[in-house]
């Protein structure tokens, strides 16, 4: 079997203003010095990303983007390109974090580009997917799922999407304190990679990481963590302070 290492990411979303982003990315460097054996990346708003770069150095945490332009450059104000995500030290880029999909007009198409445009510049994406809670009441989770990835990676081939990083994340469980249960995770990423198998073979299957995503705490992390196809963790809200977050970072201690 492939050997996945940990790998748990925080998403900052539109918080902290820099000296309050510099503080946390200092106070966490300092809490995981010893957090060996799994991948560590905060994704801290884009006015924050040269700042936090530097507390980074020669750290284990890494630098991601929230988001991205899939142009590489031209007239497209307020955005970003992967190139200059990359120039800032993002090794990683969220991709269709349900909060874009849902406020800022973000469609599987254009996930597709953006991956590609990601992927194209050494960046690794994170590819968010989840169901609503309608969603999931309808029994429609699969097919919901199906259609994102489906879509999103739309002819992409398996030596392209190596680098990347898929995150569940349930529409129902982000930012409302209600965790999917192991079960339901666990039932998911199979499902995910299952998905994954038929499109890009087994290798790449078996190789790409999965991380939970929704309300993750320290007092769930453990648990989930425990199931096969869980490799990691997207985790919001619990990432902006640096004790708890760190917390989450040790589930192995
Ligand atoms: C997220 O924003 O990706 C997320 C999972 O948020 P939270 O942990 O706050 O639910």
């Amino acid at each position: 079997m492939t050997e996945r290492r940990p790998f748990i990411a925080g998403n900052w979303k539109m918080f902290k203003t820099i000296r309050e982003a510099v503080e946390t990315a200092g106070a966490l460097v300092g809490h995981v010095s010893d957090a060996a054996g799994v991948d560590i990346m905060i994704a801290p708003n884009f006015t924050a990303l040269a700042a936090v770069r530097e507390v980074l150095q020669g750290s284990a945490v890494m630098l991601g983007g929230q988001n991205l332009h899939w142009a590489p450059e031209g007239a497209f104000t307020g955005e970003t390109s992967a190139g200059m995500l990359q120039d800032a030290g993002c090794r990683y880029v969220i991709v269709g974090h349900s909060e874009r999909r849902q406020y800022f007009g973000e469609t599987d198409e254009t996930v597709n580009k953006k991956i590609r445009a990601a992927l194209e510049c050494g960046l690794a994406p994170i590819l968010c997917v989840g169901e609503t809670e309608k969603e999931r009441e309808a029994k429609k989770t699969f097919s919901v799922l199906d259609k994102q990835i489906q879509n999103g990676l739309k002819d992409l081939r398996s030596a392209d999407v190596g680098p990347m990083v898929i995150a569940y994340e349930p529409v129902w469980a982000i930012g409302t304190g209600k965790t999917a249960s192991r079960e339901q995770a666990q039932e998911v990423h199979r499902f995910l990679r299952s998905l994954m198998e038929s499109i890009f073979g087994n290798d790449l299957a078996s190789a790409i990481r999965i991380q939970y995503g929704g309300s993750v705490k320290p007092n769930n992390i453990k648990a989930l963590m425990e199931m096969p196809d869980v490799d990691g963790a997207l985790v919001g809200g619990a990432s902006l302070d640096a004790a708890t977050f760190s917390q989450i970072l040790h589930f192995q201690s």
